[in-house]
């Protein structure tokens, strides 16, 4: 039950405090709550028909009174390590997958793939939610759930433009999964553990184990891909195999020649909500998962209990390789300087 005083329309709360101020990420997790099914539209969220004003999206959104205090307290209890830059913390590895062909086909290491497909096949989970590619639109990305370990593969690598993961929770609920794993940008892992903590049982008592990616920025698909790459380059989306950044964006073509865009050019088509950002490091995931900069291999952050059995029950199956991290300064120089330029910090 929402107490009276927190009663608030759709109108008053998200579309005067965030949406017009430009800080709505379009995560979706509104439009998956609302009881009254009124708002449509999870990437620009508008109301569809008359809201009664029962407060639900306002307690809910990440963008709407966010208390990382809060989270912290629900989430962390014992036993980890506190960095100033990049959150609460148990362990922080170097790591990549063993299997070749899943490499092949990762942004990284391949150790988020690896990791739901040691949950799934030890039955840990019985689903995961990723993000794929639309049928429509080349590296469009859409939210998906995903089950076994072949669909999970098919999804590796990371897309650039916003994927509201949030919403394959729907699907998940309406699956009937007992224990799922969810994968997403810091934002989304916000919205996620705010489920958990309002909390909304139908999409969050499954959830068994997160994992979140390192996020200096999203891009619009529209602006960096359409306008820019297709247009400007003229470079056919259809024949992009890869996109990565690696201090500054490297495409590269199913040919295999590639084409590097400065950032500097590739900022103006950063998400308006993503300049406000201040989680680079995804702290409120299980486990959290970047490139910084280095070439096949993951660099993870491993924050909770549960993260740290499922990194290392991969690590004991023999899942995983676990590289040497004591020559690491460049990967934590630019954990460090992301973070803390995110949440405006000198650096
Ligand atoms: C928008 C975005 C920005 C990022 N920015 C940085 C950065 O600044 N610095 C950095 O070090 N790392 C960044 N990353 C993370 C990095 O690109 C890799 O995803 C991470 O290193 C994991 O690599 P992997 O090989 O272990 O993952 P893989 O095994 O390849 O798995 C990646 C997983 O991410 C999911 N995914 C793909 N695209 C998206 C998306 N748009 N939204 C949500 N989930 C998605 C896939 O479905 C897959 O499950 C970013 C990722 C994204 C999506
Ligand atoms: S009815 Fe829907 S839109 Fe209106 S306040 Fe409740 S959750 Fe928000
Ligand atoms: S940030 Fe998410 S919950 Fe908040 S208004 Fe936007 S889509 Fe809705
Ligand atoms: S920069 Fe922040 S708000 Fe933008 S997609 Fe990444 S985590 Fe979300």
């Amino acid at each position: 039950l929402i107490h009276k005083s927190q009663r608030v329309g759709f109108e008053e709360s998200l579309q005067e405090k965030v949406i017009s101020k430009k800080q709505c990420i379009g995560c979706g997790v509104c439009v998956l709550v609302c009881p009254s099914n009124c708002i449509e539209h999870p990437e620009n969220p508008r109301l569809a028909k008359k809201c009664s004003d029962c407060g639900l999206c306002a307690r809910i959104c990440p963008r709407y009174e966010f208390s990382d205090p809060n989270i912290e307290k629900m989430l962390f209890k014992d036993g980890h390590m506190l960095s100033e830059d990049f959150g609460r913390f148990r362990r922080i590895a170097i790591a990549k997958v063993n299997d070749e062909s899943l490499l092949q086909r990762a942004q990284d290491g391949g150790v988020v793939s690896a990791l739901l497909n040691y949950a799934l096949t030890s039955k840990i989970i019985d689903g995961a939610i990723v993000s794929s590619t639309s049928a429509e639109k080349p590296l469009y990305p859409v939210p998906k759930l995903v089950s076994t370990p072949e669909e999970v593969a098919e999804c590796a690598g990371a897309r650039y433009c916003y994927s509201p993961n949030i919403m394959a929770l729907k699907e998940a609920f309406e699956q009937k999964k007992k224990s799922i794993a969810f994968v997403g940008t810091g934002c989304q892992i916000h919205a996620m553990r705010k489920l958990e903590a309002v909390p909304i049982a139908k999409y969050s008592t499954f959830l068994k184990f997160s994992i979140g990616l390192l996020c200096a920025d999203a891009f619009t698909y529209e602006g960096l891909m359409e306008r820019y790459i297709q247009g400007t380059l003229g470079i056919n989306l259809n024949e992009i195999s890869k996109i990565n950044i690696k201090g500054k964006i490297i495409v590269t073509k199913k040919s295999g020649e590639t084409v590097t865009i400065p950032l500097n050019i590739a900022k103006q088509f950063v998400h308006d909500a993503c300049i406000s950002c201040t989680d680079f490091s995804s702290q409120f995931a299980d486990i959290s998962a970047g490139g910084l900069g280095l070439k096949n291999w993951t660099f993870v952050i491993i924050r909770t209990r549960i993260g740290e059995e499922i990194f290392e029950g991969a690590e004991k199956a023999g899942i995983l390789k676990v590289g040497n991290l004591e020559s690491q300064k460049d990967a934590f120089d630019i954990l460090t300087r992301l973070s803390r330029r995110k949440k405006k910090l000198p650096i």
